[in-house]
């Protein structure tokens, strides 16, 4: 990545450590921004850190996390393929749902990583994220596993791992709307078809 990007990601990271849009900041370990590459053709999206989260500042680190990782790993997909944040980089007290107000304010954050990420394909785990995202609450059942295509981009919501996490038959729609998006990101180019097909 040229010496432009790295500056600008820079300045990007520490817009969002000195960010005090909402008062989550200083209640917070880590401001959690990202982890796998920072510019990728995919791009996952959840809600808010959680405890592990917050304690060691990468998203999706936890139970939660190990679960989407798992899911992420059998479709073949490496620290290159993907970007994953959240909605609101800081954790929210007692693992609460964003406000709509503490979303609003992260929300200029997100829509520079965006731009430095510059993904095609962009997984929205959960109501939260969809919300975030198109400012309104989803059905999910009526809006998962499906692409809205906007402006070029290529937009899934599936539920969030935690849902697996309650109970292990929610793992499924997650794993078939990876898929989906696996499939995308090949129909696209932006993806070998083979890689982890014998993994
Ligand atoms: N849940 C989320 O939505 N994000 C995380 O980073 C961890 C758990």
């Amino acid at each position: 990545m040229s010496s432009e990007f790295d500056a600008k990601w820079a300045e990007f990271e520490k817009m969002c450590l000195d960010c005090h849009g909402c008062g989550l900041k200083d209640t917070v370990t880590n401001v959690v921004i990202y982890r796998g590459a920072r510019r990728a053709p995919l791009m996952i999206v959840g809600e808010a850190p959680g405890a592990e989260e917050d304690k060691e500042g990468r998203p999706f680190v936890g139970r939660s996390g190990r679960l989407l990782q798992s899911l992420i790993e059998a479709y073949g997909f490496t620290e290159n393929d993907y970007h994953i944040c959240n909605i609101c980089k800081c954790r929210p007290p007692e693992n609460r749902r964003p406000e709509v107000s503490e979303i609003a304010a992260c929300k200029k954050n997100l829509a520079v990583q965006f731009r430095l990420v510059q993904p095609k394909v962009i997984l929205l785990c959960g109501s939260t994220a969809y919300e975030g995202f198109f400012g309104s609450k989803p059905v999910m059942k009526e809006v998962r596993g499906q692409f809205i295509e906007k402006n070029g981009y290529y937009i899934m919501t599936t539920y969030h791992p935690a849902f697996a996490l309650r109970n292990p038959a929610n793992k499924l729609p997650i794993f078939e709307d990876m898929g989906k998006v696996r499939d995308k990101l090949t129909e696209l180019g932006l993806m070998d078809p083979w890689v982890g097909i014998n993994a």
